[in-house]
């Protein structure tokens, strides 16, 4: 049997280790697609630390999309009416090269943006940063990451003065209280699930809560569940926060010597006694009492969340508050506690690491920060004020730049914003009124890609040699373990390559990924993510979790050291104290009302990933999930006089989406329930964004994807 390549699952932030094998060698019965053809395969990686071996569904079935509707080699058009036209590489690079200085001169920096992905890895974000940030000298790259976890970001940078999860996964299996909010993690973060429900079944002691408005799976699993009203959860952390402080569960020792700001936070939740509480989230006064008590009673809490929080309006302020719990019960820095945001994707994190936002620079570094600035312009060997000090355009912004046709220069890459922004169809027209869009994918044809002047044929994960960053901060060497497809090149090489042809050839040097990574990591010395011990060579030898400072040995890197941040309770701020802030609950940006009573909510299903661009193309996946569902509550079902499988309209003030019923008790009164996976694509009118609208969190800029206010009107099947 051959050796199997060692690799990273490339869906979600979990991080699965994986085993490939091809086809022919693989020395079991082969895989095979619907059509019969041989696929790779994969199967867990038993020695990764993160997963041990387990995948879910979507990693095990990686193997069949990797030969689907591949992008073979570059296209290009003048206008969105006329067919795309293969060309060469050079051609296509020229034609971006001089777009991009006919920009330059026209509108400055500011006229070119790049929207990226948490599918890049650490070499492709590094070198995306140093292109825009560092030689055009705009900020305007940020990445689909910020719809996704830039509210944890903040929160994290604000309450603890650093990014960076203080926690990992195995906290799963040592706190005595899980406190999930915002976040299935049955269906989303399925082998964190598997880790915390097996140690859950074991230990009868251990407690989950579970906070979330629809009865998912994750909430089948818990000891109690917390159907709040979407929307409520600010009012239910500091409702828990009053009941704590109340019954004295708070930790004053390390209130009075690792934090600042208790006594505001503490006048604040004064306000949030339990009848207010209850009334507000809709829940029993013993449900409240249950959740505070167990809080305030366990020696260890680990809370974990995602998208139910950070897709908020007031997602930095929710994940702020659910920190302040922590920290008022002395509950981080320890193992099995403190506060985990998992990330959505496969390297979301390696994006935070390599600056991959419009406010951030590598090495957990700032845009507004003149020092930080000038550390990463003497890496780059680019003169002082090289940076700009503004943060870029945000990834909303990006959609309102091009509406205002403030953006001539339009890179989208790994990632399909015709999908997955809010407001779908404001956001179609104004790609539409683009003047000139890239499209930078592995698959073709994509929403996106519709309308692109350029398309470019980007590698897959598996093509090129890289490294991905998980949600417990473990860096994962993933190897080239097949050839690029037809004229793939890997993501940061096309980067390098504009680079160079707009004559920065000094700042493009290198010509492999591990050389861009050796000088990544140079720009982490000293910082929270050090990771100047880190090397494709020594990594592939396994993976090891940030921080590893150069010179750290194998024994202590490979997972005998404390795996935690904090542990000493000092923090990344100036005098080392984590912060309280707390926060009044302002609600959804669009609450339901007479024309609009339902409230949508929305989320993923357990076998889809994203827009589909790769998991559409996986028959035993589309087969299990072949059409979106609209999830009613049965009253809500029998006031409206519709079944299962008969079809409504969802309308919302900016569009509509038509899709049949599913009338189950997982969903409360009042809110319906839609998955985000589909896009033109993959059916008429199934759109979910074209219901959602673009309100963001003022502080991260994330847009509230995951409510909205929508009617729901029976109709004849279309
Ligand atoms: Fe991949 Fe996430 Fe599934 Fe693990 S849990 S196999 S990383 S999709």
């Amino acid at each position: 049997m051959a050796d199997a390549a060692k690799t990273l699952c490339p869906y979600c932030g979990v991080g699965c280790g994986l085993d490939v094998l091809p086809p022919a060698q693989s020395g079991r019965p082969v895989n095979r697609d619907e059509q019969g053809n041989p696929v790779w395969q994969a199967r867990g990686d038993r020695n990764h630390p993160s997963s041990k071996g387990q995948v879910c569904i979507k990693g095990g079935t990686i193997g069949d999309s990797l030969d689907k509707d591949r992008l073979l080699y570059p296209m290009m058009r003048e206008t969105l009416d006329q067919p795309l036209q293969r060309v060469s590489w050079d051609q296509a690079i020229e034609r971006i090269a001089s777009e991009i200085l006919k920009t330059l001169a026209d509108k400055g920096p500011d006229g070119i943006a790049m929207y990226g992905s948490g599918q890049f890895q650490t070499e492709d974000y590094y070198t995306a940063q140093k292109l825009l940030k560092g030689c055009l000298g705009t900020n305007n790259f940020d990445a689909n990451s910020r719809l996704c976890m830039s509210s944890a970001v903040a929160g994290y940078i604000q309450s603890f003065g650093s990014d960076g999860p203080p926690c990992c996964y195995d906290d799963l299996e040592q706190t005595d209280c899980a406190f999930l909010i915002g976040t299935n993690t049955a269906d989303c973060h399925p082998i964190v699930f598997n880790r915390l429900k097996k140690y859950h079944k074991k230990n009868r002691k251990v407690k989950m809560i579970v906070v979330d408005p629809r009865h998912t799976d994750t909430a089948k699993a818990a000891d109690l569940h917390l159907a709040i009203k979407p929307g409520t959860d600010i009012a239910l952390l500091n409702g828990i926060a009053y009941l704590v402080l109340k019954n004295g569960w708070i930790d004053p020792g390390f209130i009075e010597s690792c934090t600042d700001g208790f006594s505001d936070y503490a006048q604040v939740i004064k306000s949030y006694p339990p009848e207010r509480v209850t009334e507000i989230c809709g829940i029993t006064l013993s449900e409240l009492k249950k959740a505070a008590e167990w809080w305030g009673k366990s020696e260890r809490v680990l809370s974990l969340w995602s998208m139910g929080v950070n897709q908020s309006t007031e997602g930095t302020a929710k994940c702020r508050t659910i920190i302040n719990l922590h920290l008022m019960t002395g509950n981080i820095g320890k193992p099995g506690a403190g506060p985990f945001s998992l990330t959505g994707q496969p390297n979301a994190m390696g994006g935070r690491e390599a600056g991959g936002l419009a406010h951030i620079l590598p090495g957990y570094r700032l845009v507004k920060n003149p020092e930080h600035r000038q550390a990463v312009e003497a890496v780059w060997q680019l003169p002082e004020g090289s940076i700009s000090p503004t943060p870029g355009l945000a990834a909303w912004d990006m959609m309102l730049a091009l509406e205002q046709e403030e953006v001539d220069v339009f890179w989208v890459a790994a990632t399909n914003p015709a999908v997955s922004m809010p407001d779908i169809k404001r956001t179609q027209a104004a790609l539409r009124k683009s003047p000139f869009t890239i499209c930078q994918d592995a698959y073709y044809p994509t929403e996106t890609a519709a309308f692109a002047h350029v398309v470019l044929p980007a590698t897959q994960w598996g093509e090129k040699p890289g490294v991905m960053t998980n949600s417990e901060r473990v860096v994962t060497y993933c190897s080239a373990f097949r050839r690029p497809v037809g004229e793939a090149k890997a993501d940061w090489e096309i980067f390098a390559e504009v680079g160079r042809r707009l004559g920065f050839e000094k700042q493009f040097p290198q010509s492999t990924s591990a050389e861009v990574y050796d000088e990544f990591v140079t720009l982490t010395a000293g910082r929270l993510c050090d990771s100047t011990g880190l090397s494709h060579e020594r990594l592939a030898a396994g993976p090891i979790q940030w921080p590893c400072p150069a010179g750290e040995s194998d024994e202590v890197a490979h997972g005998k050291h404390d795996k935690r941040l904090y542990t000493d309770y000092r923090f990344a701020t100036p005098n080392k104290k984590a912060k309280f802030c707390a926060f009044h609950i302002k609600g959804l940006a669009e609450p339901p009302n007479e024309d609009y009573p339902f409230v949508l909510t929305t989320g993923r299903l357990y076998g889809h990933w994203h827009t589909q661009s790769r998991t559409g193309r996986i028959e035993r996946i589309t087969k299990r999930y072949p059409e979106p569902m609209l999830e009613v509550n049965p009253r809500d079902a029998q006031l409206l006089e519709i079944q299962s499988e008969e079809w409504v309209e969802v309308r919302s003030q900016r569009g509509y989406a038509q899709l049949k019923v599913l009338v189950t008790q997982n969903i409360t009164r009042g809110t319906v329930f839609m998955p985000m996976h589909w896009g033109f694509l993959w059916g008429d009118n199934t759109e979910v964004n074209a219901l959602t609208h673009p309100e963001v969190c003022p502080i991260s800029l994330e847009p509230e994807l995951k409510a909205c206010a929508v009617q729901v009107i029976p109709i004849a099947a279309p």
